[in-house]
């Protein structure tokens, strides 16, 4: 995952993540498993959603169908009560959009709070209400600006948790994606860190929405991905020597490039976290987004 701290037993716990945390620690698993199915579910319109919309469309088409036949008699008998009840029709089936989607967010985060509960070893509900939930769309300042020059309708509703830097378990690394469940967690004190000029400067958001971007790209393909090459000549591993590596620091690079940051600033803010192995592949990377 991103920023592995340069330790041999982090770097294999970073692979863990990316390969969708199947081989994280025994204790996690099980919590880690269950909820992925439930989430994918949850993506969609609640069954009671689907059908409030459902009857509230048939109710307006027959309203209209009914409309119609006077539609050029404006004196017909019953017009203007006709009228009403299409547009009271309209405002319901608005209505019931409005209401499904609350309600499927609703379930959403519930899951995704009993999945995190697990993951992050939560003690307790208080610690779970202080997550933050908000969908892509709606990240302000530079974080926006990184998601709309992603410009990618299919990361709307990617999921950004904010997590308290109390509860947080990836130590340096600042962020984390998990494609398999379209959601990427954020600690909080690296998201709104007042003592910074820029947020975010090296746009880990980008690299992360670059994560889930590949796994709808490739789909179920992801894992596998995550353990291909994506240099085959590099004598190293294949992290983060792997495909979806590859996209996700490579939407990074590109949108540093596009934002006018040179190359050598862009090397010298992942120094910190990657070592000389690493920096084959990401030289490597680097080479064909800024050229040679
Ligand atoms: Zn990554």
């Amino acid at each position: 995952m991103e920023l592995p701290p340069n330790t041999a037993e982090s770097e294999a716990s970073a692979e863990a993540v990316e390969a969708g945390r199947e081989d994280a620690e025994p204790g996690e698993q099980e919590a880690a498993e269950m909820p992925v199915e439930k989430v994918a579910r949850l993506e969609k319109l609640t069954v009671q959603g689907e059908r409030s919309i459902r009857d509230a469309a048939a109710d307006l088409e027959a309203a209209s169908a009914k409309l119609e036949v006077k539609t050029g008699e404006d004196d017909a008998p019953g017009l203007a009560a006709d009228k009403a009840a299409v547009a009271g029709f309209e405002r319901r089936l608005a209505e019931a959009r409005a209401e499904a989607d609350e309600s499927a967010r609703a379930e959403r985060i519930a899951a995704l709070k009993e999945h995190l509960t697990g993951y992050l070893e939560l003690k307790s509900a208080e610690d779970a209400e202080s997550l933050r939930f908000e969908t892509a769309d709606r990240l302000t300042g530079d974080y926006a600006d990184q998601f709309r020059a992603l410009n990618d309708p299919r990361l709307n509703d990617a999921m950004i948790v904010t997590v308290p830097d109390r509860l947080w378990v990836k130590g340096a690394q600042p962020s984390e994606s998990a494609a398999d469940k379209n959601l990427i967690l954020v600690r909080e004190g690296y998201l709104n860190d007042p003592g910074k000029e820029k947020q975010d400067e090296v746009a880990w958001m980008t690299h992360e929405l670059g994560h889930l971007q590949r796994g709808k790209d490739v789909g179920d393909r992801y894992a596998a991905e995550s353990e291909e090459k994506a240099f085959v000549d590099l004598e190293v591993g294949t992290y983060p020597n792997n495909k979806v590596e590859e996209h996700a620091f490579g939407r990074q690079f590109e949108y540093l490039k596009s934002k006018g940051v040179p190359r050598a600033r862009v090397a010298e803010m992942l120094k910190d976290e990657y070592g000389p192995e690493d920096f084959k592949f990401l030289d490597r990377l680097l080479d064909k987004v800024y050229g040679k």
